[in-house]
């Protein structure tokens, strides 16, 4: 029996890869301060006790006791509108919770893998986005909250493999969808299904022009997996090189809701990426991953389950 401890294991991404894990015969601890979390996104894995809960903030540490095989450090706001709303904190769990949570995985000679991001290469000047990109990053903007301190925490992560001989493992994450992604996130899938399927208004920012690849979150999960299982420290771009516009996405997914919400614009954010893909050929060669599911079919499914926890109330 093999242990993991997941910060952030309350979140979106988190808590599939609580179950995707427990699935592939795991125990898994959830670390999660429910910042954006919701405790109810683990309900059908907490009752047979194979996945713990712990509320904490992973900022002031990770206690954790017995066994840790793998620590996986998801903890972070993740959706603009959240990470705006929670700069400081989202800073404190990049620098001080990666940080608690290497010396988790260190104190354990654990696998470490960090969630990082495609916002690690902020407004590239180089597209797709291969790892070798240092990325174009405004250090001073609003968005630098996230993405410096995701920087800051790769940083973190390869100067403890140099120092202490750690097994570490850094996903740069690409915009990623599915069931369970809460209706409020604010991010764009979750806000235009949302607002297709109540009939409201679509809400693109700018004139809809600039692009996103977006990934079904079992594809990620997998290629999370993936990554964990192997001893390649990365950083590895797990993400869907098909590239959509924004205003593309927004048709997509009034053409699968059957919606006839209109489409409206808004102010483009400060410092919003015009591009971005990922060069996957790292992913393909060292984990032998690539994602199979399409944005037509993952936004079907994502609707599905929208629609489903409307039934639910
Ligand atoms: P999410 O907001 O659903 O999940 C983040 C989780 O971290 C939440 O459960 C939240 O409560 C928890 N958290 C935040 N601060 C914490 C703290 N100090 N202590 C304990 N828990 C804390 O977002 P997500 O999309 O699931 O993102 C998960 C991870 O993946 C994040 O690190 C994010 O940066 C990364 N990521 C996600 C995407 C994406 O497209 N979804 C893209 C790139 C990177
Ligand atoms: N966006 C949009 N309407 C929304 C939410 C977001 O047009 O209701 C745009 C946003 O400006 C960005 C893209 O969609 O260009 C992706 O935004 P998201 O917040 O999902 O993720 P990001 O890649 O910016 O972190």
């Amino acid at each position: 029996m093999r242990r993991a401890v997941i910060t952030g294991g309350a979140g979106f991404i988190g808590s599939h890869l609580c179950r995707a894990l427990v699935g592939r015969g795991w125990d898994v601890v959830a670390v999660d301060n429910l910042m954006t979390g919701r405790r109810s996104n683990l309900d059908d894995l907490l009752p047979d006790g194979r996945v713990e809960f712990l509320e904490h903030d992973v900022s002031r540490g990770v206690p954790v006791d017995g066994p840790v095989d793998a620590v996986l450090h998801f903890a972070s706001p993740a959706s603009p509108p959240d990470y705006l709303e929670h700069p400081l904190a989202t800073l404190d769990v990049g620098s001080n919770g990666t940080r608690h949570a290497l010396d988790l995985a260190k104190a354990h000679a654990a696998r470490f893998i960090l969630a990082s991001t495609s916002e690690v290469y902020g407004d590239p000047l180089e597209h797709p986005q291969a790892e070798s990109y240092w990325g174009n990053v405004n250090p001073i903007g609003p968005r630098s909250v996230y993405d410096e301190s995701k920087r800051f925490a790769e940083s973190l992560t390869f100067a403890y493999r140099r120092v202490y001989d750690m097994n570490v493992g850094v996903v740069r994450i690409f915009n990623t969808y599915g069931p369970g992604l809460r209706p409020g996130d604010g991010r764009v899938v979750s806000n235009f299904l949302v607002q297709a399927l109540d009939g409201k208004p679509l809400t693109v920012y700018g004139d809809g022009s600039q692009t996103r690849s977006f990934c079904y979150v079992d594809d990620e999960v997998r290629g999370i997996l993936a990554l964990l299982e192997s001893d390649h420290a990365g950083p590895v771009n797990i993400g869907n090189p098909d590239e959509f516009t924004v205003k593309e996405l927004a048709d997509t997914v009034l053409d699968v809701t059957g919606s006839s919400s209109e489409i409206v614009y808004e102010p483009l954010p400060t410092d919003d990426p015009v591009r971005r893909r990922p060069d996957i050929t790292r992913a393909r060669e060292l984990l032998g991953w690539s994602p199979a599911v399409s944005l037509r079919e993952g936004l079907a499914r994502t609707s599905a389950w929208y629609q489903q926890e409307r039934e639910r109330g």
